[in-house]
């Protein structure tokens, strides 16, 4: 007897599939007809509903009790369908504790980038004192939350890095070499430093953060081609992430790199408080359902937030929808209905479609979002 049976998921691949779930794991998988198991509580979603793995938002902020950039874990997480979330550097060792500490009611999963500056982001200018880099406290503040720090922050703009260009990219590679080789997610804005200066430095499984801003220190030529020192990221096995945020995400740069086959490794939302209640972003979905718009299928789209995610932040029992793995679920529907959408720039696009999340499993508990509450399927 399982603990969960959900009959007849449509799954973005065209599939039709029945999947139980047992203590928290996916137990089974099966083309719907061919399973009979029996289970303590069952969905039907006569295949009207789509399922994936669990959504992954790459780069959020959810520090509570960050002074800039708050929010609660779970406004940003399971209340729109996404069922684990990463903090991209709101804290450093000075406050990843408390954070940690905080956020462990939260019912959605979440996780960490450490910032190296030790106050994390306090003030904008967090890596204007090379000070604020303490090695030593990284690395115990990585020893003392093993499992919850996934990886190290650098914020590498003008308005961050004062007059320290790119001395603390320097530093923090020295940080992920003594840490296990951690993943590196690196925010890009204004020069200073160039950004050629920045990619030369990343290696293999580094994150570039903010990949589509609309900025002059963006990823393409004035002409409109990719950088070279970007393509040679790329090929190295460099990461690019959405991270659209307040002021990070041009539809024009975004469309423009995607024609070139410069896709999106993740889609992440870069959300708190503000720019989830005033936009531009309002929720992952939302950031997601931009890039229908600009050349990217539902298969592309998803599996940037789910396979491509887990592996990203090494999740390695997160992000596919196979037997073994964490029974974190996400139900949505696909809404064919206009839809206008904003980017960070102040441009508008009208959308054909959208995504709307339902429910989510996470660690094998359902948890329905308002839209969900409204459908009969989700009554137990
Ligand atoms: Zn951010």
């Amino acid at each position: 007897m399982h603990d969960f049976i959900i009959k007849r998921a449509a799954l973005v691949d065209g599939r039709q599939v029945d999947i139980a779930i047992n203590d928290g794991k996916i137990v089974s998988v099966n083309e719907t007809q061919s399973s009979s198991e029996l289970a303590k509580k069952i969905i039907d979603l006569a295949g009207k509903y789509y399922l994936s793995a669990g959504w992954i938002d790459s780069h959020v902020h959810c520090y509570p009790a960050s002074p800039i950039y708050h929010d609660e874990a779970d406004l940003v997480g399971v209340a729109s369908g996404v069922t684990t979330v990463v903090d991209a550097g709101s804290t450093g060792s000075n406050d990843v504790d408390d954070f940690y500490r905080l956020t462990r009611a939260a019912k959605t999963h979440v996780y960490a980038f450490l910032n190296i500056a030790k106050t994390g982001i306090v003030t904008q200018n967090e890596l204007a004192d090379m000070t604020q880099i303490d090695k030593q406290a990284v690395s115990e503040a990585i020893a003392r939350n093993p499992g919850f720090i996934i990886g190290i922050k650098a914020r590498m703009s003008s308005s961050v890095v004062g007059k320290n260009g790119i001395k603390p990219l320097v530093r923090a590679k020295e940080i992920q070499q003594e840490n296990n080789q951690l993943p590196l997610m690196v925010h890009i804005g204004n020069n200073p430093p160039d950004l050629d200066e920045i990619a030369d430095l990343l290696t293999q499984g580094d994150i570039i953060t903010h990949c589509y801003n609309g900025k002059p220190n963006r990823i393409l030529t004035p002409a409109g081609t990719l950088r070279e020192s970007i393509q040679r990221a790329l090929k190295r096995g460099v990461r690019l992430d959405v991270g659209h945020g307040s002021a990070s995400f041009s539809f024009d740069v975004a469309e423009l790199a995607i024609k070139q086959g410069i896709y999106p490794h993740t889609i992440s939302s870069d959300i708190y408080c503000r720019n989830r209640l005033n936009g531009p972003v309002h929720s992952l979905a939302t950031v997601m359902s931009k890039f229908f718009s600009i050349g990217l299928s539902l298969e592309q789209v998803i599996r940037c937030v789910t396979e491509n995610a887990a592996q990203a932040l090494r999740l390695t029992h997160k992000g596919v929808l196979g037997v073994g793995y964490d029974a974190d679920l996400t139900i949505f529907e696909l809404k064919q209905q206009p839809q206008v959408f904003s980017d960070s720039e102040g441009k508008s696009v009208t959308g054909e479609q959208y995504l709307v999340p339902l429910a989510a499993f996470v660690a094998g508990d359902l948890v329905l979002t308002d839209e969900g509450k409204l459908k009969d399927v989700f009554s137990l």
